[in-house]
């Protein structure tokens, strides 16, 4: 006989670009669409597939005691471009079907990541919230997890209960969050009434100054954190995430106390000010493209020279890029910089070439020979097939993805000149050296590493590099952090630091 509260899991994981493809169910079903009891079964298992902020909370809940699950749909698609709007309908009529056919419901848990837009709509993330809030009633509690790059909208604070951001990026506190998430549920159900101040600052912070390690984010969070006491449920501010383009975006800050209003609002208005004078501080530092190529061909003809990393921030595919930007490959390549590691390359049609081909074979290798995105532009060099492999590996410790299993389809490892080059047929980030050393790329012995990442692959990488070590190049590509590149139309404006003299004045 079961036993325990009924908790309905579900959420939506999409960080939308709003430059970048749409996206809709076959996107999504190639990448993770969990349903009932797979859910469960999935974060139960050695190696989820599923974001760990799910898990964390399911294994939680399992320690703590008897409960009853009542998994509905986890359906992720990373970080890609909007949601087709029927394809949204129609996830939310099956969230809301599964929890109307599952009430009474004691407690409602979203595994969401809360960055979605959809093709008509700016906040997917709070009509979830406003639909969960419509079936369930008011007095059933809704927690819900949030990557801190969420844009987090009026609707999303009325309608949840209570909010827990991420408070690692690189992310690596996403178990934890969602098993806090898990306690938080368990004070709801208890009794406890939080009470939520929220802020949202007109700012929007170029996400390669959204490090928590040190920077002007990592000392808000801190700060943040060192504000915690007993009346203190959670203390969460999210930098936000910029390619958004909604009216939503601005870093947001959310306080959530035991019962005490005042200290909620007090609090959330002392950090938000804080932030606000120290905003020239969120201006990136980026380093161009051709000073990246210089300092890549002095690190190979310099033995006594440390190695280098070379993030191509403005193609994250943990962004919405596509991860087959040319320029630093092309740029590398032509300079003849020696010992350079590259990856992870997104091509299905060369890697599968590759693998047609066979380990030696050497060809006139033709990247994005299939893609039309502006910035997809094409490169041919000769190439030697070094390795082949089915790109099925687990993501290591540290890092973002450490023993979870991380598929990057059939993978094949070029030698491209001087550059070595892992192309993969699933387009995610390279979050960690296993991404390139898998397919016999050592990053160890490389002179010059150059990634597809914004700044996750900091702590896979930290064996290798220090904080010293890395540059972030500016080269053109849907992720940049220069902000001047785009042309935005969803965010109020003015905001900062687009509009310099942007104002704020903090609520009484
Ligand atoms: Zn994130």
């Amino acid at each position: 006989m079961t036993q325990g509260p009924r908790i309905a899991i579900l959420g939506l994981h999409l960080e939308s670009n709003r430059f970048a493809p749409v996206v809709g169910r076959d996107d999504f079903e190639a990448k993770l669409v969990l349903e009932g009891r797979d859910i469960v079964d999935d974060a139960r298992s050695t190696h989820p597939r599923q974001p760990a902020a799910g898990t964390g909370f399911v294994r939680d809940m399992d320690e703590a005691g008897a409960w009853q699950p009542v998994p509905l749909v986890i359906a992720d698609c990373g970080a890609a471009g909007p949601i087709d709007h029927d394809y949204l309908l129609e996830l939310v009529a099956r969230m809301r079907a599964g929890l109307e056919a599952a009430m009474p419901l004691d407690g409602v848990y979203f595994a969401q990541h809360g960055a979605a837009v959809s093709t008509r709509i700016s906040d997917p993330d709070g009509l979830m919230y406003a639909m969960a809030r419509e079936v369930v009633g008011a007095d059933v509690p809704i927690v819900s997890v949030l990557d801190l790059h969420a844009n987090v909208s009026d609707a999303m604070v009325e309608h949840a209960d209570v909010l827990v951001a991420y408070r690692t990026n690189p992310h690596v506190d996403q178990y934890e969050r969602g098993a806090e998430c898990a306690r938080v549920m368990r004070e709801l159900l208890a009794g406890v009434r939080p009470q939520v101040g929220f802020i949202r600052l007109p700012l929007v912070a170029p996400q390669v100054t959204q490090l928590t390690a040190t920077g002007p984010y990592a000392d808000i969070i801190r700060y943040g954190q060192s504000r915690m006491d007993e009346r203190v449920m959670n203390i969460s501010i999210l930098g936000g995430f910029t390619y958004g383009d909604t009216p939503e975006n601005g870093m947001a800050f959310l306080v959530t106390t035991r019962g005490d209003a005042q200290l909620a609002r007090d609090l959330v208005r002392e950090l938000a000010a804080r932030t606000w004078a120290d905003r020239g501080r969120f201006v990136p530092r980026l380093t161009s493209l051709d000073e990246c190529v210089r300092r890549a061909v002095e690190t190979g003809d310099d033995p006594s020279r440390p190695a280098l990393l070379i993030a191509d921030v403005a193609d994250n595919p943990g962004g919405g890029g596509r991860g087959n930007t040319t320029w630093l490959l092309e740029g590398l390549h032509a300079a003849g910089a020696r010992g350079v590691a590259l990856g992870v390359f997104n091509d299905a049609s060369l890697a599968a070439e590759a693998h047609a081909l066979g380990v030696g074979a050497t060809f006139r290798a033709r990247f994005n020979r299939d893609e039309t995105d502006q910035y997809s532009k094409p490169f041919e060099a000769e190439a030697r097939v070094l390795a082949l492999g089915d790109g099925q590996i687990i993501g290591r410790s540290p890092g973002s993805r450490a023993g979870m299993a991380v598929d990057l389809g059939p993978t094949a490892a070029l030698e491209v000149g001087t550059v070595k080059v892992v192309v993969i047929s699933k387009r995610t980030q390279c979050i960690d050296p296993g991404y390139l050393e898998s397919f016999g790329v050592d990053v160890g012995t490389a002179r010059t590493t150059v990634v597809k990442s914004r700044g996750h692959f900091r702590a896979g990488f930290s064996v290798y590099f220090t904080p010293e070590q890395i540059i972030e190049c500016d080269a053109p590509g849907l992720t940049s952090p220069n902000l001047a590149n785009f042309e935005w139309t969803g965010f109020r404006r003015p905001i900062y630091p687009l509009d310099p003299d942007t104002t704020w004045t903090p609520p009484l």
